[in-house]
């Protein structure tokens, strides 16, 4: 089995840019996130399970979960996110273990986890915890930018995230991605450069 490095952050820390920074390395790079967002597509697998458990309206005319209204449901009814990630997250957990059983060749493998510091089932499945690391006004600015949602619709989703402080003691390695995209590739070449050097204690 490789050396997996869960990496994790905030909302619009930096996650995908990191992750390709890696990928471009030749590393692979297993994204829980773009599972997640496979499962949901039209004609995903987790479609018609969603249907089944809140109906027609959580889907939208192409039948792709409506994440607009998955995120008002949610946040009215908090037992809503239960329900959905009881569908998705044995699927995503499937998924990943494939992915990871796929590239078991590889010297380490990049798992992207939005969620890692908060899902304890995670944490003790990765050998090693990369924290993308960002102010929390960087990250609010960047959502509102690349997600067009409003301020106050980007802290609700903060709320429900582990605070910045909490991530950072959880994490072995930090990525300082508050400036420029240019600060991130001398990061990556040296975090690299370590991993490689590393050997799982589970493979
Ligand atoms: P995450 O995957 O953690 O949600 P992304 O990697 O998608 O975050 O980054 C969030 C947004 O901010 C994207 O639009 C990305 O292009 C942009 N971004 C990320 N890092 C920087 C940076 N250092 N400078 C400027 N924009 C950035």
């Amino acid at each position: 089995m490789s050396f997996v490095v869960g990496l994790t952050g905030g909302i619009g820390s930096g996650k995908s840019v990191v992750a390709r920074l890696f990928a471009e390395r030749g590393v692979p790079v297993i994204d829980t996130d773009v599972t997640a967002h496979a499962l949901t597509a039209p004609g995903g697998a987790a479609t018609s399970a969603i249907r089944a458990e809140f109906g027609d309206g959580m889907l939208d005319a192409e039948g792709a979960l409506d994440r607009v209204a998955m995120r008002r449901l949610v946040f009215a009814e908090p037992s809503a996110r239960k329900r959905l990630e009881a569908i998705l997250h044995p699927m995503i957990r499937s998924e990943s273990d494939r992915q990871l059983a796929a590239n078991s060749a590889a010297r380490y493998v990049i798992l992207v986890v939005p969620l890692l510091i908060e899902s304890g089932d995670y944490r003790k499945r990765v050998d090693r915890v990369a924290v993308v690391d960002c102010a929390v006004a960087t990250q609010i600015a960047r959502v509102m930018a690349r997600n067009k949602l409003a301020r106050d619709e980007v802290e609700r989703i903060l709320a429900v995230q582990a605070a910045r402080s909490e991530r950072l003691a959880a994490a072995d390695d930090v990525i300082d991605n508050d400036g420029e995209l240019a600060g991130l590739p001398p990061q990556i070449e040296c975090l690299h450069r370590q991993y490689l050097a590393l050997r799982s204690h589970v493979g």
